[in-house]
């Protein structure tokens, strides 16, 4: 398998810092926030308390109850309890949800509208699939269209997985679009919807006005072939909890859960009281999180657009910025390097001037022209750092 692009370039950051380098990181896909305290001390009473035994697998009933009340009242996902399980992040819902769905050795394919985030295409090769991208074109914000997803379809097609908001690319398709592509999918019988929702709350109405999250999940003609993804890591601060969780239809879950049940087991018991304590206590700590990462994807963009010779689609959700900058592929940097590909670029800039971007390469085919980055850090970091890359670009020759 291929190394997750975002985590190598996490290691070679550590690396420049560890020798002294004054590095302005863009590269991890991880809130700058620190866990609100009621969502901690909810964890820390638990652990006193002596929840440290093993949990059921899928977690404990409070919890799970949590999450189907969440998913019923916030997303319009008639669930119940026994169709939830709680895993290691999101990542291990995905792992699992392809696990479930493809067979191997029959020649099954699984769409992705792409750019999509790097750990998408090998979980569904490694499940024994093919993946089948769908390019979202710049012009487009990134988005697909019903014909694409239409053209895409053929009779090995096992599934899609959906990511609105999307890593990487910053936007979320509007609820009227993606009703459209599902009436779509509601067509092909076959097909299982994988929906990744961990972004739904990091919506920005403030610069697309009336924006707002809609679930595959809750269409009565998808309801019962669509298994929500969803986390705590993003929207509530929590990425070095590890804490995920899905919503499938029950028979699917019950295969789910058996597959967690012989991988990990329960996550940590002591977090399920802090699981209930994020979904039914923590609206204000999101919403002030969500305002700032607003105002910082507005000082992105307004950044970017400043630096030459890059296309950037205005970000409108999660936390990413993706431009393209292959206008400079062909030239050569201010210390001789020669930038020919995203990755070239992205290596040659922190080599050169100490910022981190990830480089377009893993996000699909289509993204071979793009570099991510993240704004989930400081304002005073995205000025500083996109001063220094629009530096750096001006002396590309
Ligand atoms: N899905 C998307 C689109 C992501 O961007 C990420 C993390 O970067 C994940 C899932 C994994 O999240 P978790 O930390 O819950 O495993």
């Amino acid at each position: 398998m291929s190394e997750s692009a975002t985590l190598a370039v996490g290691a070679k950051v550590a690396a420049a810092r560890a020798k002294g380098h004054d590095v302005v990181a863009f590269a991890m896909g991880e809130p700058d926030f620190d866990t609100p305290a009621n969502i901690k001390a909810a964890a820390i009473a638990a652990l006193e308390r002596g929840m440290t035994k093993y949990a059921p697998t899928a977690g404990e009933k409070s919890a799970r109850e949590a999450v189907a009340e969440k998913l019923s009242r916030e997303n319009g996902i008639v669930t119940k309890a026994e169709q939830v399980t709680i895993t290691v992040g999101a990542k291990h819902a995905i792992y699992m949800a392809l696990q479930a769905i493809i067979e191997p050795g029959r020649g099954d394919e699984v769409l992705l509208p792409t750019p999509a985030w790097v750990s998408y295409k090998p979980l569904i090769e490694l499940a024994g699939a093919k993946c089948v991208e769908i390019p979202g074109a710049v012009e487009h914000g990134f988005r697909i269209t019903r014909e694409q997803l239409a053209e895409s379809v053929t009779d090995r097609t096992v599934g899609i997985i959906w990511n609105s908001p999307s890593n990487p690319c910053g936007v979320a398709y509007p609820a009227e679009e993606v009703r459209e592509l599902c009436e779509e999918l509601a067509l092909h019988e076959r097909i299982a919807i994988i929906s990744d929702e961990i972004y739904e709350k990091l919506i920005y109405p403030e610069i697309v006005p009336e924006l707002t999250h809609f679930s595959p999940g809750s269409l009565a003609a998808l309801a019962h072939r669509t298994i929500t993804v969803n986390g705590l890591s993003k929207s509530y601060a929590m990425t070095g909890w590890r804490v995920g969780y899905l919503a499938a239809p029950i028979a699917m879950a019950k295969e789910i859960i058996k597959l967690q049940g012989q991988m990990t087991n329960s996550i940590p018991s002591f977090f399920y009281p802090a699981i209930v304590e994020a979904l039914t206590n923590s609206a204000e700590g999101v919403e002030q999180m969500r305002a700032r990462f607003a105002e910082r994807a507005k000082l992105m963009h307004i950044a970017l657009e400043s630096v030459p010779g890059i296309r950037s689609v205005a970000p409108n959700a999660a936390f990413y910025a993706f431009p393209d900058v292959s206008r400079h592929f062909g030239k050569t940097s201010p210390l001789g390097a020669r930038i020919t590909s995203a990755q070239s670029f992205a290596d040659a800039l922190l080599e050169e001037v100490h910022v981190a971007v990830v480089p377009g390469e893993d996000f699909g085919a289509c993204a071979r022209g793009n570099i991510r980055l993240s704004f989930a850090c400081s304002e005073a970091a995205i000025t500083k750092g996109v001063g220094r890359i629009r530096d750096w670009v001006t002396q590309l020759r």
